[in-house]
């Protein structure tokens, strides 16, 4: 029996794609299940992947760029009408707090017309969240215990994006590290040491310059230029590859990608090519649903 299970929900990007939702990923182990970010698409793939959302026991923001937010109204409202009767525990960096409300605002009618219409089948609380807007430093540290998972949170550098976090979750002796949204930095290269599982995002430049390219020629230079700046807060894959080698990873998982190539593109092969000249151990390009035993 495996220690964590791990369910990627969304494995893409802010950029719109038909193959990968926007970033989240259920990590279950022992008798708890939490999620880390949900972007757009990813209270769906729950109902995909059968996990319902009402059985969660805490939420975690990596940091608060769309595309690991958005689904949130989804998730509360699927959570709540599923049959959740508490408050749900939400840990994130400063802003968490504001941007719960925001949905939860968003939300308030609805929750008052369901109250009207179903009375006391569903829980007086509504959406209501126990938020925890926690601070992290370069070494990781422990914010949440959920059951017997250990949530320990490091900054990482997604700049101008402040504070980004990076998640390293711990069940019985196993050890998975998410990135969040970074370049390489020293503190995750230090949060990746000896992990069993590297959950990394993955920013391809030479795929990426090719679709700037389509794009200037079609005249679209706001898109060009937006895609311009987003390479310079991403990691590449000769850089995962090296962060993960270092570390001494067993499992490197690949997600987040940009561009948002499908798994079974030809264009992929491209995307990761010289990776395992690098990183030596297993390595997966993970798809939305992909289920992983650790
Ligand atoms: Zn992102
Ligand atoms: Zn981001």
């Amino acid at each position: 029996m495996s220690v964590l299970d791990l369910t990627m929900l969304g494995t893409g990007s802010p950029l719109p794609s038909p193959q990968r939702c926007g970033g989240g990923q259920v990590i279950a182990g022992g008798a708890s299940s939490i999620l880390i970010d949900c972007g757009w698409g990813v209270a769906r793939r729950m109902q995909d992947a059968r996990i319902a959302s009402a059985t969660l026991d805490a939420v975690f923001f990596t940091h608060l760029h769309s595309d690991h937010i958005t689904d949130f109204a989804d998730l509360l409202m699927t959570a709540w009408t599923g049959g959740r009767m508490s408050p749900l525990p939400v840990y994130g960096p400063a802003g968490t707090g504001a941007t719960v409300e925001g949905f939860q605002q968003a939300l308030k009618a609805d929750v008052r017309y369901r109250l009207a219409h179903h009375g006391e089948k569903l829980w007086s609380g509504g959406v209501a969240c126990e938020v925890h807007e926690v601070e992290a430093s370069d070494e990781a540290r422990v914010i949440a215990t959920i059951g017997d998972i250990e949530v320990s949170a490091f900054l990482v550098d997604h700049r101008p994006v402040v504070p980004a976090f990076g998640y390293t979750v711990q069940r019985a002796g196993r050890t998975v590290v998410f990135t969040g949204d970074t370049v390489r930095c020293p503190s995750l290269e230090r949060a990746a040491a000896g992990a069993d599982v590297l959950v990394s995002e993955v920013f391809n430049y030479e795929l990426m310059d090719r679709r700037i390219s389509l794009l200037r020629a079609t005249h679209n230079d706001l898109a060009a230029g937006l895609l311009t700046d987003a390479k310079e807060y991403h990691i590449p894959p000769k850089d995962v590859a090296e962060v993960a080698a270092q570390a001494g990873v067993g499992h490197l998982i690949l997600t987040h990608f940009i561009p948002p190539v499908a798994t079974d593109a030809e264009e992929m092969q491209e995307f990761v090519a010289g990776m395992s000249d690098i990183f030596h151990g297993k390595m997966s390009i993970a798809s939305d649903l992909d289920r992983f035993e650790i």
